[in-house]
C-alpha cells in the first residue's frame, strides 16, 4: 500500500471515531436510563405484572421512541434520584418532580410536561379545616419532596419548622401512619394524594392548596444535547396530543 494510502485510511478511521464520540450518550438503538420512585400514583407504581407503569413512564417510553432509543426503569429513593441523574447512574428523572431554584443548582429541567399541586391529608373527622391549623400538628411527608421542604421551613418562611415534620420513604407509607394516627395530616402532590384516600378509609383531602408546581424531567447539567433531544420530543408529543392523551388515561375529569 502506499504512503498516502495509508495516511487516508488512518485519517478515515480516526474521523470516524471522532464522529462517535461527538454523538454522545444518544446514539439511536441506546438504552435510555430513567430513574423514578415507583410509589408515586398515578405517575409510576408497579401493577399487578410487576411492572413499573404510569404518566412518567409512558411519556419517558414516548420519548425514547421518538430518539430511536429503548427506555429502562430504574427503581429507587425518591431523594436519591437527583444524585443519580448528576453522577451518570441514569440518563433521566421523571419522577412527579417538582422544577425548583434548589434543584436547578444541580441539574437541568426539561420543559414542564404535568402540573402537580400540594394538598393536605387529613382523617374525615380532623379538627384541621385549613393549612392554618397545621401549627402544632404532627406532619407526614415523603423525605425530599417539595411538601418536607414547605413544611420543615421555618415559621417565618411559610412552614412549620424541623420538629413538625416526620419523614417516610414514600407517601404510602406517610398515609399508612395517618391511618394508624401516629401523625395528624400528610402533606404531599394531588393526583397521589386521590389515590391514597381512594385505597384507604376514613381520610380526605382538604380543600385549601398550598403551592402550584411544574413537573419536568431532569437531566445531569453536563449532557445538554440529551436535554436539547428530550426537549425536541416533549415538544413534538405535546403538540400531536399524545401527552394529554396520556395523562388523561390514568387522570379521569371529575
Ligand atoms: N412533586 C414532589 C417533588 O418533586 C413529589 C414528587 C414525588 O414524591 N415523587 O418533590
Amino acid at each position: 500500500m502506499k504512503v498516502s494510502k495509508v495516511l487516508a485510511l488512518v485519517l478515515a478511521v480516526v474521523m470516524c471515531a471522532m464522529l462517535c464520540t461527538a454523538c454522545g450518550g444518544t446514539k439511536s438503538g441506546e438504552t435510555l436510563t430513567m430513574g423514578t420512585n415507583a410509589a408515586f400514583p398515578p405517575y409510576e407504581f408497579v401493577d399487578e405484572n410487576n411492572e413499573i407503569v404510569g404518566i412518567d413512564a409512558e411519556i419517558a417510553a414516548a420519548v425514547a421512541e421518538k430518539l430511536g432509543m429503548t427506555l429502562e426503569i430504574k427503581d429507587m429513593a425518591f431523594d436519591s434520584l437527583i444524585t443519580a441523574v448528576d453522577q451518570g447512574a441514569v440518563d433521566i428523572v421523571l419522577a412527579g418532580m417538582t422544577v425548583t431554584e434548589e434543584r436547578k443548582e444541580s441539574v437541568n429541567f426539561t420543559e414542564s410536561y404535568a402540573t402537580g399541586v400540594q394538598v393536605v391529608i387529613v382523617p374525615v373527622d380532623s379538627d384541621i379545616a385549613t393549612i392554618d391549623d397545621l401549627t402544632g400538628k404532627k406532619i407526614g411527608v415523603q423525605s425530599g419532596t417539595t411538601g418536607d421542604i414547605y413544611c420543615s421551613s421555618a415559621p417565618e418562611d411559610g412552614g412549620y419548622g424541623e420538629e413538625a415534620v416526620s419523614r417516610y420513604d414514600n407517601g404510602a407509607l406517610a398515609v399508612t401512619a395517618l391511618s394508624n394516627k401516629q401523625i395528624d395530616c400528610v402533606v404531599i402532590d394531588n393526583e397521589p394524594a386521590k389515590e391514597f384516600v381512594k385505597a384507604n378509609e376514613g381520610l380526605k383531602i382538604l380543600e385549601t392548596e398550598f403551592a402550584v408546581e411544574d413537573y419536568a424531567a431532569a437531566i445531569a447539567k453536563s449532557n445538554t444535547e440529551l436535554l436539547e433531544k428530550v426537549n425536541g420530543a416533549i415538544a413534538e408529543l405535546k403538540a400531536e396530543g399524545k401527552i394529554d392523551e396520556i395523562i388523561s388515561k390514568y387522570i379521569k375529569a371529575e
